[in-house]
């Protein structure tokens, strides 16, 4: 769902809902999870494994897809165990999904943990599907291919094209599965521009780009190799970290704009566009892709 954005000195800026994505508690997490349950389907899995932090909404979106569809589901967290049992949002969700938690001690053991529940599940007769973590898979990035479709037509009734989209980039896979799609769409003048939440731009613009290639392979798109552009100067210091402009924006957001922004995500990739449009002294037509983070925000 697209709306216009409010409250911002930018006239031609509007906003894609997907932090609405209405099943599996929404966001891009809940999008791609949706796409990839697809292939769970054709393979006929009855168990998943995956993995992800406390409050990741991907193990949210797969804890609550298992838990509809009657399957067993592992998740290997990394992260602060008490803080698990304690906190609210994702973490509070995946407690209650009857999803069997694992944590890994540190980041080094999560692969290893996430074979042997792998193998736990074919010792015991169910054919388990692996997933990586924050639904970086071919299917995770399609379901944006998909998406991008939606703003095609949104685009054609509206008479409105973007000439930026500004979105949250951890994994990658969303940014590159919308490159692809603008691609298979033949939008030639939106440029894409991917807030870093995590990583450095250098490694998270190669990420980025093989990705968008891959994608691109895999559906018979013609790649257009589009510039991929991802900001690393809004990371207030790296993951989850944040600073006196973040809390405002995220503190205010449904005041002043009718959505929530978190600080994870959403939030640093709005607090990077303003900053962005302000200093570029962007003013074409913008479109905020809205990836969710309800959940972060409340647990916050
Ligand atoms: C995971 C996540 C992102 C980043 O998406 P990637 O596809 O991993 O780059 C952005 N916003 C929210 C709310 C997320 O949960």
């Amino acid at each position: 769902m697209f709306i216009e954005l409010l409250n911002i000195k930018q006239n031609n800026a509007r906003v894609f809902r997907d932090d609405l994505y209405p099943s599996l508690g929404g966001g891009n997490k809940g999008r791609k999870m949706h796409n990839i349950a697809k292939d769970i389907t054709l393979k006929n899995a009855n168990a998943i494994v995956t993995t992800g932090g406390i409050q990741s909404n991907h193990c949210r979106a797969v804890a609550i897809y298992a838990a509809q569809n009657n399957m067993k589901c592992s998740l290997v967290l990394h992260g602060d165990k008490d803080r698990f049992s304690l906190e609210t949002g994702n973490a509070m969700i995946m407690r209650l999904s009857g999803a069997k938690i694992i944590f890994a001690d540190d980041s080094t053991k999560i692969g290893s943990l996430m074979d042997m529940e792998m193998n736990k599940y074919e010792k015991s007769g169910f054919n388990p599907y692996y997933i990586w973590g924050g639904g970086h898979t071919l299917e995770g990035g399609e379901a944006y291919v998909n998406a991008i479709g939606d703003l095609y037509n949104y685009t054609l009734k509206e008479n409105w094209v973007p000439s930026y989209i500004f979105l949250a980039s951890g994994t990658g896979s969303t940014q590159s599965g919308i490159l692809a799609g603008l691609d298979k769409f033949k939008f030639t003048k939106t440029k894409v521009i991917g807030v870093s939440v995590a990583r450095k731009s250098e490694q998270a613009e190669l990420i980025v780009k093989d990705f968008y290639e891959e994608i691109c392979e895999a559906n018979n798109i013609e790649f257009n190799d589009n510039e991929v552009i991802v900001l690393d100067d809004y990371l207030c210091g790296g993951y989850e970290q944040s600073n006196k402009e973040l809390n405002e924006i995220s503190d205010k957001s449904i005041l002043n704009y009718g959505f929530v922004l978190d600080k994870t995500y959403s939030g640093k990739a709005f607090y990077g566009m303003l900053d962005y449009i302000k200093k570029n002294n962007i003013k074409e037509n913008i479109l905020f892709w809205h990836t969710g983070g309800v959940f972060n925000f409340l647990a916050q």
